[in-house]
């Protein structure tokens, strides 16, 4: 059973979470309720992850305890019990940060549905926002983008399937002769590398020494793609997440902290 790392994105949030100083919610100010059932509308936000979201308070006198929602205007709504307070309220909201960034992120990938790849369209390619401009190689329809040119067949047609499949091939090839030269560099007793198509992680780790890298690393920049590789290097030593984990990784990989937020930045980069 290999160790999967970020396999899926409530994982993620786990990760980060060792980070606490960055995710704290803050409540921006003080707030005095008004006689009615709704409460007017003041500046109270929750910060989760890098946003500000809105809080809006609503009294209900069937409510039973605290109740956290994101309403359709990406609010979020705070519902109290009679007898509750505002500060137990926002509290409880602010232990329920990462539950609300994770409705935050779904609701985003789900607004966002499946893209198409055309002439004009900007990707990620090692990092970089690349163009995707449709030419002609000599006779053959090509798409160029970023050191790459890809023989299409139908240029108005969407491009992704024939430029995802190319940006895999590379992949096979990059990350795991990098996995390779970052495992002799640590001397870490890797026995095999594989490139994958998954859907919800990064990489993963198995006892028996196989790293299992995401194709999809080939769109991040360098540094991320050495941090995921390093991170899985690590698992040899520490097949879990612990403490002496995270000691591990910050020794092979002192900036890793970077990496990660660039991960969770990007985070729909991997459930497209
Ligand atoms: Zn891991």
């Amino acid at each position: 059973m290999p160790l999967n790392c970020f396999s899926s994105v409530y994982s993620v949030y786990s990760v980060v979470s060792l980070h606490p100083a960055r995710y704290t919610s803050a409540m921006r100010i003080e707030f005095t309720f008004g006689q009615g059932r709704r409460v007017a509308r003041e500046d109270l936000h929750l910060s989760v992850g890098a946003r500000h979201v809105p809080v809006r308070l609503a009294r209900n006198r069937r409510a039973r305890r605290y109740v956290l929602r994101l309403a359709a205007d990406g609010t979020a709504r705070l519902t109290l019990p009679p007898g509750g307070t505002i500060a137990e309220a926002m509290d409880f909201a602010r232990r329920n940060t990462a539950w609300l960034e994770k409705q935050l992120l779904m609701r985003e990938t789900r607004l966002r549905g499946p893209e198409k790849w055309l002439d004009g369209t900007s990707i990620l390619f090692r990092g970089d926002q690349v163009q995707l401009q449709f030419g002609l190689n000599g006779q053959a329809n090509t798409v160029f983008f970023g050191t790459e040119s890809v023989p299409v067949k139908d240029p108005a047609a969407d491009l992704r399937t024939e430029i995802e499949w190319h940006l895999r091939n590379l992949a096979a090839s990059e990350l795991a002769s990098r996995a390779w030269e970052l495992a002799r560099l640590h001397q870490a007793p890797i026995t095999r590398v594989t490139v994958r198509n998954q859907r919800s992680r990064w990489g993963s780790c198995s006892r028996n020494g196989t790293i299992s890298l995401n194709w999809r690393l080939i769109q991040t920049p360098a540094f991320v793609r050495d941090y995921i590789i390093l991170h899985e290097l690590a698992h040899l030593r520490q097949m879990n997440h612990s403490p002496a984990f995270w000691r591990e990784v910050s020794r092979l990989c002192p900036d890793f902290s970077q990496a990660e937020r660039w991960l969770k930045e990007h985070s729909g980069l991997l459930r497209r």
